[in-house]
């Protein structure tokens, strides 16, 4: 009630989902995708019940990384999409709807008809954190998401490059406008180790720059994720790095990282 006073949009909850977290970035290929998946997997070995929803619609890269490509999820009875699951986490993607080869060339209002199918006519299970891997940027898709479902909160995945973008700054301000809680910044890329001596590399930018624009967005740094060799191979294999028998760095980088969230 007292956002239809501000003339705010009314949020109505998803069914079968207690809380949603999105995971958001300023542009794409930042690991934004990654962290979710790693996130979601961290949250499910805390014993939590979890989902993934993709809704970066022109680029969904659920399907791969959770080793559902080629699967087609079935209808109820009531023509409602059931999750497919894998790892113990349920998913659904843009991707399981369309094939990986053909050309997304929707626009607008197809778009929108997409996200409202993926956030109402699916059948979640008892779901109680539901890690949203939304779409790069600021666009019409993750305004219309913020103002739809009520976020538990935003997770923001820059690398130290990218975070001097005005792009991280007006996704974080757009969240901030739409009164969603941000949980905090994580950092990927963030150094690489070397296998070999253990020496650690600031390859792509001090940390401290990190640091002092997470302070001046007013927003902690709740992970900060290696670049590694494993993480590319693995997430290109449909194994994500937590579930990796040898537990190295980046995996341990993201159980904390669902521990603080
Ligand atoms: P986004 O969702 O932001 O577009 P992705 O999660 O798809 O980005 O990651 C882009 C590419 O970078 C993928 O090939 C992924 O395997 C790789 N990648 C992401 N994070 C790391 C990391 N910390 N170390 C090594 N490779 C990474």
């Amino acid at each position: 009630e007292a956002r239809m006073k501000q003339g705010l949009p009314q949020r109505r909850p998803i069914d079968g989902v207690k809380h949603i977290v999105a995971v958001s970035s300023g542009k794409g290929g930042v690991g934004k995708s990654t962290t979710a998946v790693n996130l979601a997997l961290g949250l499910a070995n805390l014993k939590q019940r979890v989902g993934i929803l993709d809704v970066d619609l022109y680029g969904p890269s659920i399907p791969r990384l959770m080793n559902l490509r080629d699967t087609t999820p079935e209808l109820d009875t009531q023509n409602r999409l059931i999750p497919l699951s894998n790892y113990g986490v349920q998913c659904m993607s843009m991707g399981f709807l369309v094939k990986e080869e053909d050309p997304i060339v929707w626009r607008g209002l197809m778009v929108m008809k997409a996200l409202d199918q993926l956030l109402r006519q699916v059948v979640w299970d008892n779901v109680d954190v539901l890690v949203v891997d939304m779409p790069p940027g600021t666009g019409d898709t993750q305004l219309s998401l913020t103002q739809q479902v009520p976020l538990s909160g935003a997770v923001i995945v820059s690398t130290p490059q990218d975070i001097a973008l005005l792009d991280v700054t007006k996704g974080i301000n757009m969240f901030k406008k739409v009164e969603v809680p941000i949980l905090g910044l994580v950092e990927n890329m963030s150094h690489f180790i070397c296998p070999n001596c253990r020496h650690e590399s600031h390859i792509f930018g001090h940390p401290t720059n990190l640091d002092h624009k997470a302070r001046a967005l007013g927003i902690d740094v709740i992970g900060r994720i290696p670049l590694t060799e494993q993480i590319c191979e693995l997430s290109d294999a449909g194994k994500p790095v937590v579930l990796a028998a040898r537990v190295g760095d980046e995996a341990k980088a993201y159980m904390a990282l669902a521990e603080s969230v």
